[in-house]
């Protein structure tokens, strides 16, 4: 409990603190630790008070059952003393008694929630040797056969406290050499008992309050084990996570232009249509193609092509709506555009300010049949709330159509697929 004042409020619902990332000089410590021998493990201030953090609260939980279950047992065998033990000797048993039910609540109190270290061992440690002192005095004050029994109780709950208790292993042999001191003392001068039976009874008792001293130890180091394998657990799944999401940013991103690619477009729109419950989606999709591409990969090279296709990337990105229209680059020279929700007239606008600002560019494509530099075609589908049996596939064939169109009437425009109700669709070229 080195410092569980640092301890935040909240808490994962299995009691235990939910751990924070590891800084990748604690990710090495922790692996150095692991690696070792499980005994030699000792954690470093950092982890010590991260470990302290996460087992605090079931610490205090179990600190407090306990003080709150002692001084019940207490108030008990009082009452108990009174009905069955001649009147005099369980008078004498009240005064002592009394100490403990106020050293164990306040003790509770102090654990209700994070303090500062010094104050919880001062509590604790302050508290057992109360509780402890009020067991055996209440065997003194009453003499006889309960003088030495008492004792033995008082040393029965100091062995419960350092078994339950996860604390650091000071505190734990704190109580245990005060529980042995205080037995000694008190049967040293016990007036039935010769020093000889003292010291080997002292000594026996000693011999197991030693082993749970130990056993508590390696119950310590043991939990410290569990909070190490747990940090790496954790730091792995981070990893695991994190290079998922870079795959799954690579599967979907095209690498050249940074764009999303045709593969992540395609599974958008297929989500997209299935959401869009009965009336269907409302949507437009223009289908872009830059003119004479090949001839501007012929005369300027390849790499020149590829900055082309990046900035016109960009361009077209800069002119749809940056919070709901869907980019990618189709293949090749080919870019899809959606836009949801939209009506014709601000797709159309749209499908121009493309295609003006690939021109305005005046990105240099020397050998063009259109002119000095690069140019772009586009064939806008539409499909509103009414065409309601508008597939996917078919608002993309309606738009590749339109591109087509587009090409054929010269290149550097905008088309439109016209649907009528019946017949064989229709194409309007807009410029
Ligand atoms: P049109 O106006 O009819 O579209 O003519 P075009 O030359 O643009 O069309 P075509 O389909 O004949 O040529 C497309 C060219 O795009 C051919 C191919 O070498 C080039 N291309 C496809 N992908 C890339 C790429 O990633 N980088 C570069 N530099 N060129 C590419
Ligand atoms: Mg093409
Ligand atoms: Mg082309």
């Amino acid at each position: 409990m080195s410092d569980a004042k640092s301890a935040s409020p909240e808490s994962s619902s299995a009691g235990l603190f939910p751990l924070r990332p590891l800084t990748d000089a604690m990710a090495a410590e922790v692996d150095r630790l692991l690696s070792g021998r499980t005994r030699d493990i000792r954690l470093t201030e950092e982890l010590r008070r991260r470990f302290d953090e996460r087992a605090w609260r079931q610490t205090a939980k179990i600190i407090r059952a306990w003080m709150i279950w002692v001084a019940f047992v207490d108030v008990l065998t009082l009452a108990l003393n009174a009905i069955l033990l001649p009147r005099e000797i369980a008078l004498s048993m009240v005064a002592p008694a009394c100490l403990l039910p106020p050293a164990a609540i306040l003790t509770a109190l102090v654990w209700l929630k994070p303090r500062s270290a010094a104050v919880q061992r001062a509590s604790l440690l302050g508290g057992m040797c109360l509780i402890l002192l009020s067991v055996a005095l209440v065997g003194v004050f009453a003499g006889g056969e309960y003088y030495e029994r008492h004792l033995n109780i008082m040393l029965f709950v100091a062995t419960s406290a350092i078994t339950i208790f996860s604390v650091p292993l000071a505190w734990t042999i704190a109580i245990a050499c005060y529980a042995l001191g205080l037995y000694f003392v008190l049967q040293w001068y016990n007036p039935i008992l010769e020093a000889g039976s003292v010291i080997a009874a002292t000594l026996f008792f000693s011999c197991g309050i030693v082993a749970t001293v130990v056993a508590r130890r390696t119950m310590n180091i043991l939990a410290q084990k569990t909070f190490l394998l747990d940090c790496r657990d954790q730091r792995r799944v981070a990893e695991l996570a994190d290079a998922n999401g870079r795959l799954e940013r690579l599967a979907r991103t095209d690498p050249l232009t940074g764009i999303a690619n045709r593969r992540w477009m395609m599974e958008t729109l297929e989500g997209l249509w299935r959401s869009g419950g009965e009336s269907g989606v409302v949507a437009a999709m223009l289908m872009c193609d830059i003119d004479h591409f090949k001839a501007l990969n012929d005369k300027l090279g390849h790499g020149e092509g590829d900055r082309c296709l990046v900035k016109v990337a960009g361009i077209i990105q800069s002119c749809v709506r940056a919070d709901r229209d869907l980019v990618s680059r189709h293949g090749g020279e080919e870019f899809l555009i959606v836009l949801p929700d939209v009506g014709e007239e601000e797709a159309m606008a749209i499908a121009r300010r493309v295609r003006e600002s690939v021109e305005a560019a005046a990105l240099p494509n020397p050998s063009s049949g259109v002119g000095p530099s690069v140019t772009l075609s586009v064939g806008v589908a539409l499909k509103s709330a009414l065409d309601t049996d508008i597939s996917l596939a078919n608002l993309q064939h309606e738009a590749d159509m339109a591109l087509y169109r587009a090409k054929e009437a010269g290149r550097n425009q905008v088309c439109v697929f016209r649907r009528p109700p019946q017949a064989a669709g229709q194409i309007a070229a807009r410029r």
